[in-house]
C-alpha cells in the first residue's frame, strides 16, 4: 500500500495557478523553496493511492482551505524573495 501526501497536489497546483502573477525570482530553485517552505505550514494530508482513485479531487477543496494555501504560498514567496538562496544576479 502506498501512501501519498496530496498537500502536494494542492500546493503545486495552486502554485501553477498564482505563479505567473508573483513578484519573486522564477527559477527552479526558488519555486522548489516556496514549495517546501509552504508545505511545512501546512498539515500534510495523507492518502492511500493503492486504488488509485482515493486520490481527492483538488476541486473539490474548501474555500477556506485554499486560502490557506495561498497565504502559505505567499508566505514562502516573501521569504525566498528576501533570502533567495542563490546570487540575487541571477534574478531575472
Ligand atoms: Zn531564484
Amino acid at each position: 500500500m502506498k501512501f501519498q501526501n496530496v498537500m502536494e497536489e494542492y500546493v503545486l497546483q495552486k502554485l501553477d495557478e498564482v505563479w505567473d502573477s508573483l513578484d519573486c525570482c522564477k527559477c527552479d530553485r526558488c519555486r522548489e523553496d516556496v514549495i517546501s517552505y509552504a508545505l511545512n505550514q501546512l498539515k500534510p494530508r495523507y492518502v492511500t493511492s493503492d486504488k488509485g482513485k482515493t486520490f481527492v479531487k483538488v476541486n473539490t477543496m474548501s474555500s477556506q482551505f485554499e486560502v490557506d494555501i495561498l497565504t502559505a504560498i505567499y508566505e514562502g514567496v516573501a521569504v525566498v524573495k528576501k533570502n533567495p538562496r542563490h546570487s540575487t544576479s541571477n534574478a531575472g
